[in-house]
């Protein structure tokens, strides 16, 4: 089948190589073919299926109910992240802690999380004592709200009437077809000042540069674009954004991952400790803190401000 190639979609270069490469999460096969521009090194995917659906099954993660906490346990959670704010303690930061430390914006600030899943990560900031939080996928049976001051809606960000001070994707972005589109409706959609976070892979990765097609990240074809870091900064640069900083968080998932899809093994069913030691997982783990001190994880944390004028 002839593919069709295009600008990248980051820098707009007509350069670019080709990767050929197949479903793995769930061992569906197919080919899907990424272009790898030459001149910023982001990907983007070419054949993009016209339904993605059969690629998001009932058990993929998005889609698993929401766990809620009791009483004690949300007062428990108010007060670590009350503590963690205050004195940055590493040893008590919550699994979201380290970038909401950087973007504090108030416990009443308006909160925006695009394609938010179950809401679990803003059911966790609400417990967190954060009260203006709204959700976003347009994907969802219906707009529901889980909490006074929690709402998830069934639209796009685009479509709301509110603005932000905090707008975040967690592993969205890479699933969105056009990145200009979206930066753009989130820079509309910040309040002057506000920070639009991306967390999402990225190419600078060591992992990507080796091992290319069975990089578990690559995720075809689910992810449609995965930027580098300059393709993303320069990018949110022409589009009126402020770069602040850069952080690579990366964990030990890029190394097991990868290997199982080396081993032929569908990441969906495998039982990791069957595959691999403690051992081996540590050695991992401490890996992954070094690529990412080296800027060389396979994922990275954007902070893009809106200017005050703008
Ligand atoms: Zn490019």
């Amino acid at each position: 089948m002839p593919i069709d190639s295009a600008p990248c979609k980051f820098c707009g270069s007509n350069q670019h190589s080709l990767e050929h490469a197949q479903e793995r999460m769930y061992g569906l096969g197919g080919q899907f073919t990424y272009q790898v521009c030459k001149s910023c090194q982001s990907v983007q995917l070419v054949n993009i299926p016209e339904d993605l659906s059969p690629f998001y099954p009932a058990d993929y993660y998005s889609f698993v109910p929401l766990h809620r906490s009791g009483g004690r346990t949300k007062f428990l959670k108010k007060l670590r992240m009350s503590v963690f704010l205050t004195t940055g303690l590493s040893s008590i930061a919550p699994m979201y802690g380290y970038w909401l430390r950087k973007v504090h914006p108030g416990f009443s600030g308006r909160i925006a999380d695009v394609g938010c899943g179950n809401g679990q990560l803003l059911y966790e900031l609400h417990c967190a004592g954060y009260r203006d939080l709204h959700g976003f996928d347009p994907y969802m049976d219906q707009s529901i709200t889980l909490e006074k001051g929690l709402t998830l809606w069934k639209k796009r960000l685009e479509d709301s009437e509110l603005n932000f001070d905090l707008i975040m994707l967690h592993h969205a972005f890479e699933h969105m077809e056009d990145p200009s589109t979206i930066l753009k409706a989130c820079r509309d959609k910040l309040s002057p000042g506000g920070i639009l976070l991306i967390r999402c892979p990225v190419t600078d990765s060591a992992i990507w540069q080796e091992k290319r097609t069975t990089w578990v990240q690559l995720d075809a074809p689910r992810h449609l674009i995965i930027p580098s870091v300059r393709g993303l900064a320069d990018l949110g640069s022409r589009l009126g954004f402020e770069l602040g900083e850069v952080e690579f968080d990366s964990s030990e998932f890029q190394f097991w991952g990868t290997a199982l899809y080396e081993k032929g093994v569908s990441l969906r069913f495998a039982k990791i400790f069957e595959h691999f030691t403690p051992e081996q997982l540590a050695s991992w783990k401490e890996k992954a803190l070094r690529y990412n001190q080296e800027g060389k994880g396979d994922q990275a944390c954007f902070y893009l401000r809106r200017p005050v004028r703008s």
